[in-house]
């Protein structure tokens, strides 16, 4: 009666012991720190050694709990990290994208209007677009593809009717000569999308001395508070 009473006092103070520790684990401030955002697959692994702490000591069963969950952390961490490159990289090939899609994609996207300056290098009337006498404070986008393309600060009264800026911004435009309509002019498009927004010419005011001639359409104004 002694020996076997003995025993089960034993295994019971083991069990409690085990219990004890796998509590303290589970919710130890360090723990619910470093799990944070890993809480239910740290409890998962926790549930896993506490069938373990049955069977061997109550040291090896708080040995283990925390070597598993530094594991898991580590691997969250890392998971973390990579999806955040496949975020940048998903980014850079929808930059990428745009310049490869086709006419057929722009036409079921675009207003017709636009469509037609962007896509086939149409020019509107002049004095007939949104912004040639648009004189609010903000940013140029491009209709196509919104990359910022020109500032209100350079944009000036040209007096010929369509929005007239000195400059670009950045590297957002690229040039091309465009020898149509029996002209030798350079044409500007956006370099991000290959939209055609309008041509530049060598009549504008300081600092630049260029004058780029820009479609209304081609164009979507964000204002800015002043
Ligand atoms: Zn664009």
């Amino acid at each position: 009666m002694m020996t076997s009473e003995g025993v089960s006092v034993a295994n019971f103070k083991i069990l409690a012991i085990a219990m004890m520790l796998l509590f303290a684990a589970n919710s130890s401030s360090a723990f619910a720190a470093d799990a944070n955002s890993t809480a239910k697959k740290v409890e998962t692994k926790s549930t896993t050694s506490s069938k373990t702490s049955t069977n061997s000591s109550g040291a090896t069963t708080s040995k283990t709990s925390t070597t598993i969950s530094s594991k898991t952390v580590d691997a969250n961490s890392k998971t973390a990290d990579s999806s955040a490159k496949a975020a940048t990289s998903e980014s850079k090939t929808k930059t990428k994208d745009v310049a490869k899609k086709n006419d057929s994609y722009w036409k079921s996207k675009l207003d017709p209007n636009v469509y037609n300056v962007t896509r086939c290098s149409a020019t509107e009337p002049a004095f007939t677009g949104k912004y040639w006498n648009n004189h609010e404070t903000g940013e140029y986008k491009c209709s196509n593809c919104g990359e910022l393309l020109f500032d209100s600060q350079d944009k000036f009264d040209s007096g010929s009717g369509w929005p007239s800026f000195t400059k670009p911004q950045g590297q957002s435009v690229d040039k091309k000569s465009d020898r149509s309509h029996g002209m030798n002019r350079d044409e500007v498009i956006c370099k991000n999308c290959g939209a055609h927004l309008g041509h530049v010419f060598d009549d504008g005011p300081g600092p630049t001395g260029k004058r780029y001639c820009i479609n209304s359409a081609s164009l979507d104004f964000k204002g800015k508070k002043k």
